[in-house]
């Protein structure tokens, strides 16, 4: 087996954004040779989370408004006693920092309405890293 690993750095211009990583993430693959396996994409931060979805416009905003909803910023959170940002963490928490994603035939095992995001959830922030490690043969 064989393992490729880079990362990537990310800067963010808004509290919350989801910022679009598929392509990143299939250079990654096709520079690692790595024909079937799998690629896991996974975000060194505790306010950010990946997710994967349908680059619709529409559909982004949506799922902002949806992480505003479920985790109020003005809620008094105890976190918020020694930092201001609870309602980040918690929403990273329950999204998760990674995904895993199938490797076939050289490329990523996405369907036509899939797109890799990296979310935002903290910003904006300068050199958000995400870390892409494919393992394979
Ligand atoms: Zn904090």
């Amino acid at each position: 087996m064989n393992t490729s690993f880079r990362e990537i750095q990310i800067n963010t211009t808004k509290r919350r954004e989801l910022i679009d990583v598929t392509q990143e993430l299939l250079m990654a693959v096709q520079e690692s040779g790595i024909k079937n396996g799998i690629c896991v994409v996974y975000s060194l931060h505790s306010t950010s989370a990946i997710i994967i979805n349908e680059p619709e416009r529409g559909l982004m905003e949506d799922l902002l408004t949806k992480v505003e909803e479920d985790f109020p910023r003005g809620r008094d959170w105890l976190h918020n006693r020694i930092d201001d940002n609870a309602d980040s963490h918690l929403a990273g928490a329950f999204m998760g920092p990674s995904m895993v994603i199938p490797v076939r035939d050289g490329s990523l095992c996405l369907g036509t309405w899939q797109s890799v995001f990296f979310l935002e959830l903290d910003g904006p922030r300068i050199g958000r890293r995400v870390v892409i490690e494919i393992l394979g043969e």
